[in-house]
């Protein structure tokens, strides 16, 4: 059942339970007062027949009975003439011997009352008549005649006051149609204003909190609509909220380097970010899933149940399972209120950098030993038994020489420190490559006489500019020709040349010694490298080509070595123009 025929059932019943007790109350009192109306005229009807025959208008020695018959028609109720001495003189419904049979009436009630109040009215059962009458019977003062009476057969008197009783009953049908008509509408108006608010419910829940623009109304219906509306709009401000904080998270972890993952207090996954999916090598269908299930890795499933458990667990440095040369932190913690949080630190790059420093430090030490021990060994000659001095000469220039090249492993070490910590800026400028080609040359003549090398520089006109620092690039060229000349042998050719390619130029330094083996090609750059110890030059600091590299990567340009086909080394300097 709707809930609009509820009400409307609703208000036709209070409206019909209202008419009908409107009625009934209307009708009982309608009927009282006929009732009155009709004793009223009974009693009034005595009054003038007494007061007729007290006024002698029916003469002493008339038909008494005939009379009352007359008057009785006249009436149109019943008529009785009773003697002081309580016979019956006269009456309507009985003639002759029949009214000479009446019983005397002295002791009839009315005719009691009569005698002692002005009118009396008594509803009783005639035995006369045979039927319940209602008497009014008044006194008189004929000479035959002491009282004058009245009487109405109560079914009469019943039938009037029906009448009534049927007359309040059509106005109850007049007023029912009315009566539906206001239920209907009233039913109809309320109804339509809780369609209004079930609309705005529906559209609540449907996702869409626009606030509608029906106004609601100011009864209470209408608070209740309102407080509800300022509810579900409080709801959605919240909702909105926890949506943007919601996002920010996602958008955080999703930044995030670090593997997370959070497991509710059952141990199912509620969040995997980019990063922990990678390195535990799960895909978005993890969400929902056990842990255990998940993820492969027993250590790491160990140290989330001793987090679900509520204890400590001590984070574990584990390869990574895709790939064995990658470590990585796990931690993981309870969460207060149940579930774990995992977290995954790759620490790969910070274990490499740890390798590099300590290979470094080794390689500085290394070194630095072989110069210190040879110039120690020569001070302590010199010390201990002063030789000829010639000798001593002689061990002055070894200590010399091993001081100048700690000197310069110190300068190199330097230089590479500086442009670590990019000390080192580049000032570019248009910069003429046959003139930088034509310095290194000339400073380097005398080692290249001494070896009786050839140096044959090339220069087209179309590679003759590059944009870059006249110094670093002259620093390039010298390190990679003075390589050249130190591991070619004596006699051999080098050919410094420049070529012009597509958006850039190409310097290029080959020689024809005897070339760096293949698997050496690109380590050659590494600190401290040297592809063969026991070969390389006494004076060389294994620093010369990582700081070129570092310079030409600094001009953003590309350094790679390769072997000549027809034997000997060739690097190529890439810079753009
Ligand atoms: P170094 O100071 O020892 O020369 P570099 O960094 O300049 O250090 O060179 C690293 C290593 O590369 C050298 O020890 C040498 O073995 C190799 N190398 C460099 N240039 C040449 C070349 N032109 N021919 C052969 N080997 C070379």
């Amino acid at each position: 059942m709707s809930f609009r025929t509820r009400i409307f059932t609703a208000s036709l019943a209070v409206a019909a339970a209202a008419l009908g007790l409107a009625t009934n109350i209307i009708a009982w009192e309608l009927r009282r007062e006929e009732r009155g109306l009709i004793e009223q005229r009974l009693r009034d009807q005595a009054r003038l027949i007494a007061e007729l025959l007290s006024r002698s208008a029916i003469a002493a020695d008339a038909d008494l009975d005939a009379e009352a018959d007359r008057l009785a028609e006249l009436l149109d109720a019943r008529l009785t003439l009773i003697a002081a001495d309580g016979r019956v003189v006269g009456d309507s419904t009985s003639d002759g011997e029949a009214l000479a049979a009446l019983e005397n009436h002295t002791d009839r009630p009315e005719v009691q009352q009569a005698g002692t109040t002005e009118a009396a009215v008594v509803e009783r059962y005639s035995t006369t008549v045979g039927t319940d009458l209602l008497y009014a019977a008044v006194r008189t003062t004929h000479p035959q005649i002491a009282y004058v009476r009245v009487a109405l057969p109560l079914t009469a008197v019943a039938e009037q006051v029906r009448r009534v009783g049927l007359n309040a009953l059509v106005a109850f049908a007049l007023a029912a149609p009315f009566a539906i008509a206001l239920a209907a509408l009233s039913s109809w108006l309320l109804s339509r204003r809780l369609n209004a608010i079930a609309a705005s419910a529906r559209q609540y829940s449907a996702g869409n909190l626009t606030r509608p623009s029906y106004d609601y109304g100011d009864d209470e219906l209408g608070e209740v609509a309102r407080v509800l509306d300022a509810s579900v709009q409080e709801l959605g401000r919240r909702l909105d909220e926890l949506s943007r904080d919601r996002a920010r998270m996602e958008a955080i972890l999703s930044g995030m380097v670090e593997g997370v993952l959070v497991l509710d207090r059952d141990g199912r996954v509620q969040l995997v970010n980019r990063a922990a999916q990678a390195m535990l090598r799960v895909d978005d269908t993890a969400a929902g899933r056990r842990y255990l299930e998940v993820i492969r890795h027993p250590d790491i499933s160990a140290q989330l149940t001793a987090a679900l458990g509520g204890g400590p667990a001590a984070p574990r440095e584990l390869p990574l399972a895709r790939d064995a040369a990658r470590t990585f932190v796990a931690r993981a913690a309870p969460v207060a209120g149940g579930g774990a949080v995992l977290v995954l630190h790759d620490i790969t790059d910070l274990r490499r950098a740890d390798q590099i420093r300590r290979d470094f430090v080794a390689n500085v030490s290394h070194e630095l030993r072989t110069p210190l021990t040879a110039i120690r060994g020569y001070v302590e000659a010199l010390v201990d038994e002063p030789p000829d001095p010639a000798e001593t000469r002689r061990f002055l220039e070894v200590i010399a020489r091993h001081t100048a090249r700690m000197e310069r492993l110190v300068a190199d070490l330097l230089r590479l420190a500086r442009l670590d910590a990019r000390q080192e800026v580049i000032e570019t400028a248009p910069c003429d490559v046959g003139q930088i080609f034509s310095a290194v040359q000339a400073d380097l003549s005398a080692a290249i006489d001494a070896r009786r090398q050839r140096i044959e520089v090339c220069v087209p006109e179309e590679a003759r500019q590059v944009h870059a620092d006249p110094a670093k690039l002259h620093d390039i060229v010298r390190n990679l020709v003075e390589n050249a000349i130190n591991y070619s042998p004596e006699g051999a050719d080098i050919r410094v040349e420049a070529v012009r390619r597509d958006g850039a130029v190409d310097l290029v330094v080959s020689d024809s010694g005897p070339g760096i083996p293949p698997a050496d090609l690109t380590r050659v750059f590494e600190r401290f490298y040297r592809v063969d110890r026991s070969r390389s030059r006494p004076g060389g600091t294994g620093l010369g080509l990582a700081i070129v590299r570092h310079l030409v990567e600094l001009h953003g340009g590309s350094l790679r070595a390769e072997n000549r086909p027809e034997g000997g080394a060739r690097f190529t300097v890439t810079l753009p123009v």
